[in-house]
């Protein structure tokens, strides 16, 4: 399986026979340490783990700090048997389409230049979405999701399939369950955006708030219970994450409550109730969605993968 661009790189065993044929055996010598050094840290990152299926549930509006044992089961359980971060950070401006935007391409938004949040594509989106990249390599991908809006992430004539069944996370995780078990996708993403909703109408962290991260937590159960029975639980990374959070009935600030956002991490080769300690970004979820694929992540990508969360 392909590791990361970017990453040590080792030298190919028939370049490595050519280098010592031309060069002198004190340089060989030195190539032969160089290149070992190399094998070390590549051993050190760890080679990505293999995965099949990778399966992106994106919380909109979803605040870390509304997630708890008695709240939120599943997203606890999931936390149990993976690894994850409540303190993960979206991009700027902290809205919809260009949060899920950097998610789904890995970079700034002043490099993929979806700055706006409507439903009407401004301008050309500047890179590909890992989707596209994924399509482009013969992966079948689709997404179900809640707001039109994302429309504007697939181009014409993109491989990607695209669903919007309606608004409610029970609507969407309803069509998604059928979705998986036909289409088996090898990346897909599922979103939701009750929380969302109800931030804006009463209030993040309000008990209508809170009861909406429930009903959205159960959702996401039946969803993985979904996955199980498609037969793609063994072999799909699941990656649950956030577009943005929210204060009082908004968010697009830059304050922690509307940028910090949950990124949790469940599947083969993750590590087990591993707290992730470094800064993880929205971005990141592009390039781990890549790097577990075998697919290679572009230099471009400032999302790196969260190499950490997984078992060496
Ligand atoms: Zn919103």
């Amino acid at each position: 399986m392909a590791t990361a661009a970017g990453y040590p790189p080792a030298l190919s065993r028939r370049s490595e026979i050519s280098l010592n044929r031309i060069c002198s055996p004190r340089f060989a010598a030195a190539v032969c340490l160089l290149t070992l050094g190399w094998l070390v840290a590549a051993a050190s990152t760890g080679a990505a783990p293999r995965v099949r299926n990778v399966l992106i549930v994106s919380l909109d509006g979803f605040r870390p700090d509304g997630i708890s044992l008695k709240r939120t089961p599943t997203l606890v359980r999931l936390l149990a048997r993976g690894a994850g971060t409540l303190r993960a950070r979206t991009v700027l401006p902290s809205v919809t389409l260009v949060g899920h935007t950097s998610m789904l391409t890995g970079v700034e938004p002043e490099v993929h230049g979806f700055t706006w949040n409507g439903e009407t594509r401004l301008r050309p989106l500047r890179v590909p979405t890992i989707f596209k990249m994924a399509a482009r390599e013969g992966l079948s991908c689709g997404m179900v999701v809640c707001k039109k809006r994302f429309f504007q992430l697939v181009s014409d004539g993109e491989e990607t399939e695209i669903l919007h069944p309606g608004w409610t996370a029970g609507k969407i995780v309803s069509v998604a369950i059928p979705y998986l078990k036909e289409k088996q996708p090898r990346l897909c993403l599922v979103h939701l955006t009750d929380a969302d909703s109800s931030g804006h109408k009463h209030g993040f962290m309000s008990q209508e708030y809170l009861k909406a991260l429930t009903r959205t937590d159960q959702e996401l159960g039946r969803l993985l219970k979904g996955l199980d029975a498609a037969g793609m639980a063994d072999d799909t990374l699941v990656i649950v994450t956030a577009d943005h959070g929210g204060k009082g009935k908004r968010h697009g600030r830059g304050i922690d409550e509307d940028v910090l956002i949950p990124w949790i991490v469940s599947g083969p080769g993750v590590k087990r109730r591993h707290s992730i300690d470094r800064d993880v970004s929205v971005k990141d979820t592009a390039a781990t969605a890549l790097w577990v694929l075998g697919l290679p992540v572009p230099d471009r990508m400032t999302g790196r993968p969260v190499i950490e969360a997984f078992a060496k």
